[in-house]
């Protein structure tokens, strides 16, 4: 079995913004010619999100929409003293930082409705996602 690691550097061009990775992800796995084994996408920031699901463009209003009901931008947050960003950190923690994805012969077996995203929750900046390729 190997290892390999591969640093994706995406830039963000608003506050919140949703990037579908999927075909970064797999052009990785080819690159990697590894033929089977698992692929963990890891966001190294505490204010974004890496998750699954369709990327439909109603859902994608959808997403953020839920977001914002189940952490609003202005809730007294402690961490706005210091940091006015308590809002990202939040819901950065209730959708988690990264995902692990079966993958064969260069590719994620995804289902077919399933793409991988980043979500950045306080852009715009240069964020980093560690791509970590597990497989023989
Ligand atoms: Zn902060």
């Amino acid at each position: 079995m190997q290892i390999l690691t591969e640093i994706m550097e995406l830039k963000t061009n608003n506050r919140v913004e949703i990037i579908d990775i999927t075909r970064s992800v797999d052009a990785a796995l080819a690159e990697s010619r590894l033929r089977k084994g698992l692929v963990n996408i890891y966001s190294k920031h505490s204010t974004s999100a890496i998750f699954i699901n369709e990327n439909e463009s109603g859902l994608l209003e959808d997403y953020l929409n839920l977001i914002d009901k189940l952490v609003p931008t202005d809730d007294n947050y402690r961490h706005d003293q210091i940091d006015n960003n308590a809002d990202s950190h939040l819901r950065s923690f209730i959708i988690g930082n990264n995902e692990t994805v079966p993958f064969e012969n260069g590719s994620m077996d995804l289902g077919t409705w399933q793409s991988v995203f980043f979500l950045d929750m306080d852009g715009p900046r240069n964020r980093k996602i560690t791509i970590t390729i597990m497989g023989e």
